[in-house]
């Protein structure tokens, strides 16, 4: 983790991206896939498990879903139903006994588990269970679940599953798998996402649409907040295993996560990020000459910035895209030059221009603070930041890793002062109101988790959660 945080470009971490299918004789295949289109959502590990419906096969390793499949590590995964993950820690260490899918044998046959998000009383539930004899391989919230499953004592996976949930808090996508079927979970305040497809006769769900667009499945709906889809050789069954709670959809979802092409409980990631650039704009105009933003999550907001401002959209900064995690840091001298590695700036774009430049989050305002210093080197006369977004003075417990709060930059500075300290001609945030204004409907907007800004928590948390928290 402490190398991550002296990472160049500095970012916070991301979260997990889970995939499952049932029903396709090529069920892995697709799978990788399906997470090779995940990727964005977490770079440190990646697995699939497969069954035949007797046999259980996985593979689960640290890197990218290319390099832990890379040559015939596929070939050994055989069966018509699967279950994917790709894994950005945001609890437990990073070690390969934290990647998943977790698999285990036990007294009624083969289950495997990959999950979105976090438990927030997961810590209550591992001492309780530890007192009770239960031992840990990993520090992952998923295998306190999955001791819960084991340890159920209902007749069927399905009710030992859904009596586990009803122990556990939390922000959460799961996808279990045993040899008869595949079950999906969606929190009961659907702060996580999760969609289901179809492709042919077989069934997949993803947490986001653009892994069905790269496998040529076709959406069907969005998993409903406290909802469990249970899919086996008869079909498709759903039922609630919650009843219903306040919906607390995740606006980090739309603002960073999410790849702009995937459609999110009915809006598109990349509509509502230009549509947030426009209000922007409208909130927070300035005199200026070009726009710019920064790859790849913030180019939808600048487009609108540009439109509704009406001033020229230019790609006045290019990412590196072969700079990624398995990116071996550079020796302490040269992590300053880091920055160059990672994004740089397209000269002649800003060079004698006053430059506005759309970033989508300011957390602890690292990026912000460098990208004003390099378009200030290319010659740009004037750096106007502009954040789609309100500042983040909370931390998220929901599995977007959204720092200590005393690394928060809003939590203690004012606008001004963060202006100061990222060197910016002006600085502005857009106000919460507006933000959800982006969602059109106001009957919307009571259906979103928007803690990281206002503090709001949609769940109870563990206190110890929290000190954890402060104190990472
Ligand atoms: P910071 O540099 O700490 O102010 O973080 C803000 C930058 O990181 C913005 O460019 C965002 O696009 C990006 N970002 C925001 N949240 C996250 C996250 N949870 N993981 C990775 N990057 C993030």
């Amino acid at each position: 983790m402490a190398d991550e945080r002296e990472d160049v470009f500095d970012k916070m971490h991301e979260e997990c991206g889970v995939f499952g299918l049932w029903g396709h004789p090529e069920a892995s295949q697709l799978t990788y896939y399906g997470l090779y289109a995940l990727q964005h959502r977490g770079q440190e590990s990646a697995g699939i498990a497969c069954t035949n419906g007797k046999v259980m096969s996985s593979h689960r390793g640290m890197g990218l879903v290319t390099e832990v499949f890379a040559g015939d590590r596929l070939a050994g995964l055989k069966g018509s139903a699967a279950v994917g993950h790709v894994r950005y820690s945001t609890t437990g260490s990073s070690n390969v006994l934290n990647a998943q899918p977790l698999v285990f044998n036990f007294r009624k046959g083969n289950l495997a588990l990959a999950h979105n998000g976090n438990f927030v009383n997961a810590h209550q539930i591992h001492d309780m269970l530890e007192k009770q004899g239960s031992i840990f391989q990993s520090t992952s919230d998923t295998e306190v679940l999955a001791h819960l499953i084991a340890r159920g004592i209902y007749s069927t996976v399905t009710e030992n599953v859904q009596a586990s949930l009803g122990m556990i808090k939390g922000g959460y996508a799961l996808v279990v798998l045993t040899d008869e079927e595949l079950i999906a979970i969606r929190d009961p305040h659907g702060l996580r996402p999760l969609a289901l497809g179809q492709l042919g006769d077989a069934y997949v769900v993803a947490s986001e649409t653009c892994a069905f667009d790269t496998i040529g499945a076709e959406f069907i709906r969005d998993v409903e907040p406290g909802e469990m889809l249970i899919i086996n050789d008869e079909g498709l069954h759903a039922e609630r295993f919650s009843a219903s709670s306040r919906e607390a959809l995740c606006t980090f979802e739309y603002i960073y996560f999410a790849r702009p092409d995937s459609d999110i409980d009915g809006y598109n990631v990349h509509l509502v990020r230009k549509q947030l650039g426009r209000l922007l704009a409208k909130e927070a105009p300035v005199e200026a000459d070009v726009v710019i933003g920064v790859p790849d999550s913030s180019i939808s907001a600048a487009i609108g910035y540009a439109e509704e401002a009406r001033l020229p959209y230019e790609i006045g900064l290019i990412k590196n895209k072969y700079s990624g995690r398995t990116f071996i840091q550079p020796s302490q001298e040269l992590r300053s030059l880091g920055v160059r590695l990672k994004l740089s700036v397209v000269k002649k774009v800003v060079d004698g221009k006053r430059v506005v430049i759309v970033d989508d989050s300011l957390v602890r305002g690292t990026t912000s603070m460098r990208l004003v210093s390099l378009l200030k080197e290319a010659g740009a006369t004037e750096v106007h930041v502009r954040i789609s977004s309100p500042p983040v003075r909370f931390s998220c417990f929901y599995g977007i890793d959204t720092s200590a709060r005393e690394e928060l930059i809003a939590a203690k500075k004012s606008i001004e002062e963060i202006r100061e300290f990222i060197g910016a001609d002006s600085l502005a945030f857009m106000t919460e109101e507006t933000m959800l204004s982006a969602f059109g409907d106001t009957k919307m907007h009571h259906r979103f988790c928007n803690a990281c800004f206002n503090g709001l928590y949609p769940t109870e948390i563990d206190a110890r959660l929290d000190k954890l928290t402060m104190e990472r």
